[in-house]
């Protein structure tokens, strides 16, 4: 037992794949602390710079004065609570979709959606580069799990045709998490007209970031449809905890019956909620986030532009540079530590074989001045 777990760990170490968790002593941030030494870092999912707005963190402590800290049960025993609810109509109206639920994690909210709608007998068709939770949740669904290459609709509509299943549940990331770029939604809701599907957008990365006033993928491809089950995460842009599915009422009814992962558990914190619900209004009316980390993302872009290693095509806060060989990512992530810049190397399983890549996500709390660090270190080490 205790081998087999030793020579799993040395595969890890031999093939530059070992995970290493680093310990944050400051808050978390654009600038943060490790180890007695000062960074910048660009490996948080803070899109907005939200995490640590003062506002919020007066609605924690409001929250936590008027409702307690824990939940002290599930939703459906005695845990769902008025802030619950409140931000549930919120987060429906906000994403224009006739009711919203409330998950404790985005993890949790995949794993549930797609247990919960599809089986033994249905078919979930998946992009290849799909969030990991995504696919998760599909093996556990006992339905046939059916991939295809990354945005490649041709080959979607391929499998779609020859498809014998009784249900069809197409999944994909609306943002994809370790590439940036954006899922044809347009024509993945098409195909799932032709032949009758429903279409899963998991869009924690586009929440609060894309579309008017930040309400997310549909608005950003202003499209709308009974077809689609929209997902999103509450603990990046919105810069709180948690997650939620918003779609049709029977939709909403249904999870609430069939999810699991929303049943057996405990409600988070109400005082979440009420954090979150004022973190909706700060997305909604300060336009300027999204406008100063447009800025941003242009200038890395630009910036980068006769750098020997290749940015992805991403126009959102996610830029990775693709290196390669997972220990030469490594090595560089470790040098930029170094010279006091944080940024993470993606690796297997994580991303496919052959694709490490460093990982740079920009945030609203950055300044010029950190993109400037960032690019002449970069620079430096070709
Ligand atoms: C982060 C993420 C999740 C998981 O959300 P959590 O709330 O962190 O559990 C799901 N899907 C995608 C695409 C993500 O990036």
């Amino acid at each position: 037992m205790h081998t087999d777990l030793t020579i799993r760990l040395q595969n890890r170490r031999n093939n530059g794949l070992y995970r290493r968790r680093l310990t944050l002593e400051s808050s978390q941030g654009v600038h943060v602390s490790i180890a007695g030494r000062k960074y910048i870092s660009f490996c948080s999912n803070d899109y907005l710079g939200l995490a640590s707005h003062p506002e919020l963190i007066e609605a924690v402590c409001e929250g936590a004065t008027r409702y307690g800290v824990g939940s002290a049960a599930s939703h459906l025993i005695l845990g769902h609570h008025a802030a619950h609810h409140r931000l549930e109509e919120a987060l429906a109206s906000f994403t224009g979709f006739p009711r919203a639920l409330l998950f404790s994690s985005g993890y949790m909210a995949n794993i549930g959606i797609i247990t919960a709608l599809v089986g033994h007998g249905d078919a979930v068709f998946t992009d290849k580069l799909n969030h990991a939770s995504l696919n998760d949740a599909a093996l556990l669904s006992r339905a046939k799990l059916i991939r295809y290459p990354h945005l490649n609709m041709a080959v979607l509509e391929q499998r779609l045709a020859s498809s014998q299943a009784k249900r069809k549940l197409i999944i994909t990331d609306s943002v994809f998490s370790m590439d940036g770029d954006i899922a044809p939604v347009v024509e993945l809701l098409t195909l799932c007209e032709k032949y009758d599907g429903l279409l899963l957008l998991d869009d924690a990365h586009g929440f609060g970031v894309l579309g008017q006033q930040g309400r997310g993928i549909v608005s950003h491809f202003n499209i709308s449809s009974p077809r689609i089950i929209y997902m999103a995460t509450l603990g990046k842009a919105a810069g709180v905890f948690g997650a939620f599915v918003a779609g049709q009422e029977e939709l909403i009814e249904t999870l609430i019956q069939y999810a699991r992962s929303y049943i057996y558990t405990t409600a988070t914190p109400p005082l979440l909620s009420h954090t979150v619900l004022k973190s909706l209004a700060l997305i909604q009316q300060e336009e300027w986030r999204r406008k100063k980390l447009i800025q941003l993302i242009m200038k890395l872009k630009r910036d980068l532009k006769s750098f020997r290693w290749k940015l992805l095509l991403s126009y959102t806060p996610i830029q990775p540079v693709i290196i390669g060989e997972s220990s030469k990512a490594l090595r560089i992530s470790n040098t930029l530590q170094e010279q006091g810049i944080l940024i993470p190397a993606i690796r297997p399983p994580t991303v496919p074989q052959g694709t490490a890549r460093l990982r740079i996500s920009l945030s609203a709390s950055h300044n010029e001045e950190d993109i400037k660090k960032l690019v002449n270190v970069l620079c430096k080490l070709q």
